[in-house]
């Protein structure tokens, strides 16, 4: 095979390698990208949208099985739904596939060429192709390495049989009777939920002494009330130790996942799919770092504020290069490389990457919460605004959660927002907005909100840190 020269070189098209190439080519600038696997990476295709589209699913089973019940919506009488998975896992992939093609053609109409086969460096600016015609040498000027990130197997569970990740967790042939989830971040609960809406059996075990550890409290109390509401058993501080078979079981022929719970007994929870989201690692390996001997940051590629390396003309971006491994992050580096390597000045700079948990309710953070502020040492005044006093949640039957913010107690500088609530997740788009702009309380209170609106929280709470709320 002919070898390829070109000015830039993508390995990775996930969210952080598919926009950097897409702005190269956007520049006029010669770009190759490599994808071992389908072109949108981990979020378009076993990531963020399937999951979302399950919960979507998951979601309105659930909310019409609460009406045929007469549990909601008073008015409204319906028969009790049904849940057909082959055809609820055609529409998904059929979402997927308009993403996954439509990145191709974004890639294609900015001019950009898509080698498919897996990468790995010969030196900084050669890196050889196995594709399945055989191998495909190119050599470019500047390599943006976009590899992306897997889930970690837990050494004594690991994938295989009935332990999953979220990967098969997202492409299950039948539903789960009884799915125990281990590790009870954002992406086991999100999956586990929805699966116990769809009438699984679920338990999640936790080795960490509440959900969602990543998050303060306050915000995870209304999921933890909704997950018992479900039905959903949780241990907390409970390890698990492995899967022990047969008789042990429980249940003739039955599996069951050992746990040890925080006061050191010894459980077994029998289940049909054992969900591992203990968390996720950088993709570091299998692409030549080591022979490239690239500076890393404990388990990730070491970057700079612009996301080069420690080699002249490698950059890195995306999960594999540390957290929050959020496809948002790796898109807005993606782009700030492509302009980088065409001239232009920049700089990574962003006052907040927002983040959501596709729970029940949602949560969303941007900046700082007051734990955080506070271990910086910086003296604040917070606010918090209920849904139960909107409107809109009122008309929506969803009126638990709320807004909260964060503001420095001098000049009143927002350093954080945070909701949790039914549908939160759109106001992550203000969140940020606010805090980029370096807005002030006063400005969030002036800032006229439609009525009514879930939106109408944030004004709110801005005015009760200043101490006059109006609707409270
Ligand atoms: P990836 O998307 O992982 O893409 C990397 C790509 O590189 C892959 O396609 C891989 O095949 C390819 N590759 C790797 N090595 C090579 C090689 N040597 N040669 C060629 N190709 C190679 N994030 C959110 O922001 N919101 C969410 O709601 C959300 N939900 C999630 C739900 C789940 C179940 C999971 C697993 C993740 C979720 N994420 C979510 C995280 C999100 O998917 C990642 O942050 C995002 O995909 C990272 O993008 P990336 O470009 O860094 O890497
Ligand atoms: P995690 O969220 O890591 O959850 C895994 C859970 O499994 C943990 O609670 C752990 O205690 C538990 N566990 C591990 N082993 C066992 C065992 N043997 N038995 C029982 N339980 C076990 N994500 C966001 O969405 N937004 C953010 O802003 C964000 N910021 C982050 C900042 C930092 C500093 C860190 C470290 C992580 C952050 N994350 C954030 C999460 C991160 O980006 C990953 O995407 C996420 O960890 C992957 O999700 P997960 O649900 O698989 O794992």
């Amino acid at each position: 095979m002919k070898d390829i020269t070109c000015t830039v070189l993508v390995i990775g098209a996930g969210p952080g390698g598919y926009v950097a190439a897409i702005r190269a080519g956007q520049l006029g600038l010669d770009t190759v990208i490599v994808e071992a696997a389908k072109p949108g990476g981990t979020c378009l295709n076993i990531g963020c949208i399937p999951s979302k589209a399950l919960i979507h699913a998951a979601d309105e089973f659930h909310r019409i099985g609460q009406i045929a019940a007469g549990r909601r919506t008073p008015g409204i009488g319906v028969a009790a739904p049904t849940f057909d998975l082959a055809a609820h896992r055609d529409w998904r992939g059929g979402v997927v596939n308009r993403l996954t093609n439509g990145v191709a053609g974004l890639l294609k109409r900015a001019g950009v060429k898509t080698v498919e086969g897996r990468a790995r460096f010969r030196d900084g600016k050669t890196v050889a192709v196995e594709t399945g015609l055989g191998t495909q040498v190119v050599r470019a000027e500047h390599v943006i390495v976009a590899t992306g990130s897997e889930a970690v197997a837990l050494p004594s569970l690991p994938f295989g049989g009935r332990v999953v990740s979220s990967t098969e967790a997202l492409a299950f042939d039948d539903l789960p009777r009884r799915l125990v989830v281990v590790g009870a971040g954002y992406i086991g609960l999100e999956i586990g939920t929805a699966y116990a809406k769809l009438g699984a059996e679920v338990t999640v075990v936790e080795a960490a002494d509440r959900i969602l550890p990543a998050y303060d409290a306050e915000l995870t109390a209304p999921v933890a009330a909704r997950l018992r509401a479900l039905g959903v058993t949780v241990h907390l501080g409970a390890k698990a130790r492995g899967m022990t078979g047969g008789e042990a079981g429980g249940e003739a022929g039955g599996e069951a996942l050992l746990v040890e719970t925080a006061d050191g007994v010894e459980l077994r929870l029998p289940a049909d799919r054992v969900l591992v989201a203990a968390g996720r690692r950088p993709r570091t390996e299998g692409w030549g770092r080591e022979e490239l001997v690239l500076d890393m940051d404990g388990p990730f590629v070491a970057i700079d504020d612009r996301c080069r390396t420690s080699m002249r003309g490698v950059y890195a971006v995306g999960d594999v290069t540390g957290e929050p491994m959020l496809a948002h992050r790796a898109m807005a580096q993606g782009e700030m490389v492509a302009e980088l390597i065409a001239g232009t000045k920049r700089a990574w700079d962003k006052v907040a990457i927002p983040a959501v948990c596709f729970t029940d309710p949602e949560i969303v953070t941007a900046g700082l919460s007051p734990d955080a502020a506070r271990a910086g040492g910086i003296e604040i005044r917070t606010g918090l605004f209920p849904f139960q006093a909107n409107g809109r949640a009122m008309t929506m039957e969803a009126e638990e959660g709320f807004v909260r913010v964060v503001a420095r107690a001098d000049d009143h500088v927002v350093l954080g927002l945070a909701a949790v609530g039914a549908g939160v997740s759109e106001l992550s788009a203000s969140f940020a907005l606010a805090l980029e702009m370096g807005c002030r309380l006063e400005d969030v209170a002036a800032t006229i909100h439609a009525h009514p609106t879930l939106s109408e929280a944030i004004p709110e709470a801005a005015l009760k840190a200043l101490g006059h709320p109006l609707h409270l």
